[in-house]
């Protein structure tokens, strides 16, 4: 075999590290083995869950999923190792747009795209050696677990927790059908540049998630291991806040003209209820019902809420409408304040979001800072009714002088003035009495409102799960029976056509028969958003080919909840929320007993290239698949978690991956050299009287050991573990540049014993195990061990080997010895007088006195001067 030449000259090199040939052994050794990662049932073993979220099967594996997936497979080895009974599966998340844009692009079948595309992302996974238990593989676009989606809808539906409405969707009137948000650019249609989406109202299915609102808001508090950011996200998402609704009756515009169809009166929500006397206009929606009816008999109204709407679209695409430039209307109509019986003029506004509270504000520019910003444009009245109060650091001021530019807009440390009755109050108490004042005289109520929305979950799309529901002309909307699913997805659909749901133009789908009177039926034609499939697929794991029930609830009780969950931050809201309910809500029909799916969340940085993210436009995307044909699975992987912190986002390069494989070749060539399985003194005890060389190698050991299992335990510094794991590479290697290339090891076993470097090569390889399984398992075999190193124990630190060996140093104060300290045997000089400064009786001795100098003897001494 061609030699390659070695860093270190004085060794000489008895082989070549090739990744390729030991994986491809390892490779097929393990295709053959279906157990190997399989989780145990009945097992008397502690319990482990780990999973990284399921892939969408693009077709390719990316660099972002290799880390991902990395992250979670040294944990699944490692607690395998440690004795756990591991469940470590993977999924597809089958369903979505992109088969679809894809079928319409290459003319194939969405399935036939999708199920291709995850054979080949699958065989990726299996070349990265990722140790997932394929027997339990959920697919989610295959009815053996879609028919789950639908079975969990009908219970839904039972307990009144989906219903229909109507809602707004993107409509292209070219295609004539509905658009995904993704599928609008700018406002036009993705496959009509040129022609505006519209706005189009469709009764569509809702699942009532704001039934869990309080729960999901106040469960939170109970999920101590996932990070504050993302607790911090759902926090606001569902976003609570207490206040009071105010109804604020139209003023006809001719006494005794009727209101249009969506009433008189304007319900504004707000939480300032105690500044109501200042509220000097009252802000509608542009989407608003009310302005709906002021805009059907008025085209130039109606020209510039249309601006307005388009305006607040544009600004939710660029994703941030908190920062949409403030624009308004006014709609020439007034309103009544209820409180004091004030006429304010009736707005239109862009900021203000349908979606939120009731739709409707009232404006009160003195005292909140957006209002403020709105009434200066537009020269609205800006009008004081708090004062700080005297305690608040204003004391002294009098009221009329304040300019109300100085006013803290936001306080609720204040008085109220020029309220009527309630001036005099201070703010707090306002609240309260103001709301009841309104619930009492019928004109408003104290509420709470959230900021999360029932989940519209109908798609008007071919590729997801049918909705099981059915309409009959006489019976009107009647549940498919449990008996009769899955309804499948019918195959074979043209859907490059146009003009509504796709499975609308399939008539052996669409008419059926209704279950209650016989007669004719059609069914809904919508399908479920993909959102659904991956609320629970992660219980489906636990009993993936279950076919009476989604899972069994004794075995999912067992598994759940999930240990540790692995994925990206963009999923911290949507999908955490929505499988946050969906766990409540199983638990709520007895299916599971965790109130929470997930027990500890950890989201990766992101994996990026020349500082940006890796993106065909810039043609800076690393393929894993050239990484491990180039440079093997192992040195990609371990790379992928040597490069940076796990959290934080991470360069790609490939002088980082070479060098991670040459690390590799170095541990290889070691273990080649010095296995020695066959000599007698190879399985004895390490003896206990070492050499200084061999005992120093010993403590090394012994304190990456600690290191890498600390780390494992605690923060995840993978990057610092497989550093640490290359120092002590390194220090083997120092230690056997004693050796006599010509006899047979002699000088090494004089200084080191062979039962001490067969313990130092096991224990490093066990180490290895983890972060680099294909060599792993090939060194492991080299030195002569039989077991599956994937349930070899994991090595155990001797606290007492991992210590270094200390001296005790006297400390002098003014010549004086006025205490001892002990520290590690060459310890660097400035820790040396940092341990004698922090020392007790020293900070006593030279309390309130100046450190003119402090000079230390190395082993022997520190001297301090003081005056
Ligand atoms: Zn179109
Ligand atoms: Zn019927």
């Amino acid at each position: 075999m061609p030699t390659m030449p070695d860093p270190n000259p004085s060794t000489t090199v008895p082989d070549r590290y090739d990744a390729q040939v030991i994986e491809k052994k390892w490779f097929e050794r393990w295709a053959g083995d279906d157990t190997l990662y399989q989780a145990e049932s009945n097992s008397s073993k502690k319990k482990y869950y780990v999973l990284e979220m399921l892939p969408y099967p693009s077709g390719v594996l990316h660099m972002g999923h290799v880390r991902n997936y990395a992250i979670g497979d040294v944990l699944a080895r490692y607690m395998w190792m440690n004795g756990y009974n591991v469940l470590h599966p993977m999924g597809w998340d089958a369903f979505g747009l992109p088969a679809e844009n894809a079928a319409i692009k290459n003319n194939t079948p969405p399935r036939d795209w999708t199920l291709a595309n995850i054979a080949n992302m699958k065989a990726q996974f299996k070349r990265l050696g990722f140790a997932f238990d394929w027997q339990r593989e959920v697919t989610t676009c295959l009815p053996e677990y879609y028919r789950w989606n639908q079975w969990f809808f009908l219970k839904m539906y039972e307990r009144g927790l989906v219903y229909r409405k109507n809602s707004r969707v993107n409509w292209c009137p070219e295609c004539a059908t509905v658009l995904a948000n993704e599928q609008v650019v700018g406002g036009c249609c993705w496959r009509h540049e040129t022609t505006p989406v519209f706005q189009k109202e469709l009764e569509q299915w809702f699942v009532r998630t704001t039934s869990y609102s309080d729960e999901l808001l106040r469960d939170l508090d109970k999920l101590g291991g996932w990070p504050e950011k993302v607790r911090t996200m759902q926090r606001n998402w569902i976003g609570r806040s207490e206040g009071a609704v105010v109804d604020f009756k139209l003023e006809d515009l001719t006494p005794g003209r009727p209101a249009g169809p969506a009433g008189g009166t304007i319900t504004v929500f707000t939480t300032r209820v105690d500044t109501i006397y200042g509220a000097t206009s009252v802000q509608l929606a542009p989407q608003h019902p009310i302005v709906g009816d002021m805009t059907s008999a008025d085209s130039a109204l109606k020209a510039k809420v249309d601006q307005l709407i388009a305006e607040q679209r544009s600004a939710r695409e660029a994703g941030d409408i908190g920062a949409i430039e403030k624009h308004g209307v006014p709609t020439g109509r007034f309103a009544i304040n209820p409180f004091n019986g004030e006429r304010v003029p009736v707005w239109v506004a862009n900021y203000i979001l349908m979606d939120y509270g009731t739709g409707a504000i009232m404006s009160v520019p003195a005292h909140d800072e957006r209002d403020h910003e709105f009434a200066k444009k537009y020269g609205l009245e800006i009008r004081q009714v708090i004062r700080p109060s005297a305690e608040s650091g204003s004391t002294g001021v009098d009221s009329q002088k304040i300019d109300v530019e100085d006013v803290s807009f936001t306080t609720l440390d204040g008085v109220l003035e020029n309220s009527g009755l309630f001036s005099g109050l201070t703010c707090n108490d306002a609240l309260a009495r103001m709301a009841a004042h309104a619930e009492k005289n019928g004109f408003g109520k104290p509420t709470v409102t959230y900021r999360l929305r029932d989940w519209g979950i109908s798609r008007q799309r071919y590729w997801g799960t049918p909705i099981p529901m059915l309409y009959c002309e006489k019976d009107g909307i009647v549940p498919v029976p449990e008996q009769d699913l899955p309804v499948i997805l019918p195959e074979n659909v043209d859907i490059t056509l146009t003009g509504g749901s796709p499975l609308s133009r399939v008539p052996e789908f669409l008419n059926t028969t209704c279950p209650k009177c016989g007669g004719p039926a059609r069914r809904e034609t919508d399908t479920m958003d993909t959102f659904v499939d991956s609320s629970w697929y992660f219980y489906r794991y636990t009993d993936a080919k279950n076919d009476k029930a989604p899972f069994d609830s004794a075995v999912a009780n067992y598994w759940f909840p999930i240990d540790q969950y692995i994925g990206g931050v963009e999923h911290a809201i949507l999908h955490l929320i929505y499988s946050r309910f969906w766990t409540k809500f199983m638990r709520d029909i007895g299916l599971v007993k965790n109130d929470e799916p997930v027990e500890r969340l950890f989201s990766q940085g992101m994996v990026i290239k020349d500082g940006a993210k890796m993106s065909k436009n810039l043609g800076n995307i690393v393929s894993p698949d050239e990484m491990v044909a180039r440079f093997g699975a192992d040195a990609a992987r371990m790379y992928s978690l040597f490069a940076a912190p796990p959290d934080r986002d991470m360069d790609w390069q490939e002088t980082g991956v070479e060098g991670v494989q040459r690390f590799l070749g170095r541990a290889y060539r070691y273990v080649m050299r010095n296995a020695q399985p066959q000599h007698a003194d190879w399985r004895k005890p390490v003896p206990d009287d070492l050499s200084p060389e061999a005992r120093a190698l010993q403590r090394k050991l012994h304190q990456t050991i600690k290191r890498v299992s600390d780390d494992f335990q605690g923060r995840w510094h993978f990057n610092t573990c497989v550093a640490a794991i290359m120092e002590l590479m390194n220090a083997m290697y120092a230690a056997e540049g004693k050796r006599d290339d010509k006899g047979e090891d002699k000088a090494v076993a004089a200084k080191i014993p062979i039962a001490f470097l067969a313990d130092a090569q096991r224990k490093v390889v066990l180490l290895l195990a983890p972060f680099a399984p294909y060599l792993a398992h090939e060194l492991w075999e080299v030195l002569g061990e039989q077991g599956n190193l994937l349930r070899a124990p994991w090595p155990k630190y001797d606290a007492a080997l991992a210590k270094e060996d200390e001296v005790e140093i006297a400390v002098q104060i003014n010549g004086k010895v006025r205490s001892r300290i002990v520290v590690p045997v060459d310890s660097p000089e400035e820790y040396v007088k940092d341990v004698a400064l922090a020392d007790e009786k020293v900070r006593a001795a030279i309390a309130g006195k100046q450190v003119v100098q402090i000079r230390v003897i190395p082993g022997r001494l520190v001297n301090i001067v003081v005056k």
